[in-house]
């Protein structure tokens, strides 16, 4: 955005420049809305548009842009381009309904548009806020003003990338944001371990890049993605089965899970599951039946899953400490609470409700959750039964077809994708 920076001395050539450069940019996007295949459509004669800015016939106006600067109003802005005081206290009280100009803030864009005649009177100032909306103020009949968003064009992107470092590297490597980093291993959370990746995993993915006038404003969902990892493929299709989008593997199985994957924001294990672990303290073995996650005093603790509150109580070893029954078969436990949430013994709890805070209470050195995970009352290593928790609900029956013809497409598409480190017998195409 550059071209935005230009700031109020702006001689009249450079301003006439800047209206070219942005017209160009307004044709472009119209023609993207014509159907290409229309005949009709080709062979009509050129018609001269009038040069369209935020939807504006600026073909007999002036253009300035800039930012707004620090301690800048917008009456310091108009008062140059002959709008009046009572025109101003105007614009103040109307623009409380829609965006009020005491918002304004400084650095963000603003384009101020004028009469290319000796009056130099501004016909419309818009400011943006951020990169989808702006708040069209216009002098035009009186004073008017809108809020309008911008037109998000999805651009599909592919990416195909090999282990060397991590799925961060891997990806940042080629121009990869934080953002599609995440939402890959989102994506993988339950079937792959991203901490124990290894050299020469690999990975391709489709996703959406979110464009407003020409730039990229961040990625949008995961449409499908390979994983090989150890050998073993992996795929997921982002599929909407009515309630937005989730992710299936090829058989129509949720990746998700009826259990978050970790009962607190994941900061660090600070030590696992292990029924032989030797405590210098004790001199002995004494086993580690819980998983602790150490985290800062206070973050919330959340249920890892639907179920009821068995147990909110205090002993001396567990500390403030919370027991949920999911179902016959699981039941989780969170210890050393610094404080108890709103639900009580007996209450229903749905996952990620907030049951607790992570605090040091019973035998506890330092700030930690410990996590219990019971399976038919037998405690077990949470991170290990993790993959073969029950999943969220596959493909229903009527999205079946679909789904198939889906997947069908997207495995060609990821097979179309080259790297050519990849195992051809293991892609997604091959298969089929
Ligand atoms: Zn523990």
């Amino acid at each position: 955005m550059n071209r935005r920076t230009l700031g109020f001395g702006a001689a009249g050539i450079v301003v006439v420049g800047i209206v070219l450069l942005l017209s160009l940019n307004g044709n472009r996007v119209e023609r993207s809305d014509s159907d290409p295949n229309d005949e009709l459509a080709q062979v009509e004669p050129e018609v001269i548009e009038p040069q369209l800015l935020f939807g504006i016939d600026i073909s007999d106006k002036k253009v300035v842009e800039g930012k707004i600067k620090r301690n800048q109003t917008i009456a310091d802005i108009l008062s140059s381009y002959n709008i009046s005081r009572q025109e101003i206290f105007e614009l103040d009280r109307k623009s409380k309904k829609v965006f009020s100009v005491r918002n304004l803030v400084p650095r963000k864009n603003y384009t101020l548009i004028y009469s290319d005649d000796s009056f130099k009177r501004a016909t419309h100032f818009v400011y943006e806020p951020n990169s989808l909306e702006y708040v069209i103020y216009s002098f035009v009949n009186g004073v008017e003003i809108s809020k309008e968003e911008r037109a998000v064009e999805i651009v599909e992107r592919t990416m195909a990338g090999r282990i060397t470092v991590s799925l961060d590297h891997s990806i940042r490597q080629q121009g990869g944001s934080a953002a599609l980093v995440n939402k890959v291993a989102e994506v993988f959370g339950w079937q792959i371990d991203f901490y124990g990746l290894q050299k020469n995993d690999w990975f391709k993915v489709i996703y959406e890049d979110r464009i407003v006038d020409g730039e990229s404003i961040g990625v949008g969902e995961v449409i499908s993605a390979e994983f090989n990892h150890i050998g073993s493929p992996y795929y997921a299709y982002g599929y909407d089965g009515g309630d937005g989008i989730d992710f299936y593997d090829e058989e129509g199985e949720s990746l998700q899970r009826a259990f978050l994957r970790w009962p607190v924001e994941f900061s660090r294990i600070s030590s696992r599951y292990n029924p032989r672990r030797y405590l210098k303290f004790y001199g002995r073995v004494k086993a580690h039946l819980g998983t602790d996650f150490a985290a800062g005093k206070g973050t919330p603790i959340k249920a890892a899953a639907d179920g009821i509150v068995v147990t909110r109580g205090f002993t001396r070893a567990n500390g403030n400490w919370v027991k949920i029954k999911h179902n016959s078969t699981y039941t989780t436990g969170y210890l050393h609470m610094s404080r108890f949430g709103k639900f009580k013994q007996g209450q229903r709890v749905r996952k990620g409700d907030v049951i607790g805070y992570v605090g040091k209470t019973g035998n506890a050195t330092g700030y930690h959750l410990c996590f219990r995970f019971w399976k038919h009352g037998q405690q077990v290593d949470y991170i290990k039964e993790k993959s073969r928790l029950p999943s969220e609900n596959p493909i229903e029956d009527n999205h079946r077809a679909r789904f198939a013809a889906f997947v069908e497409l997207q495995n060609k598409k990821l097979s179309d994708i080259q790297g050519d480190w990849a195992d051809r017998t293991l892609s997604a195409g091959a298969n089929q």
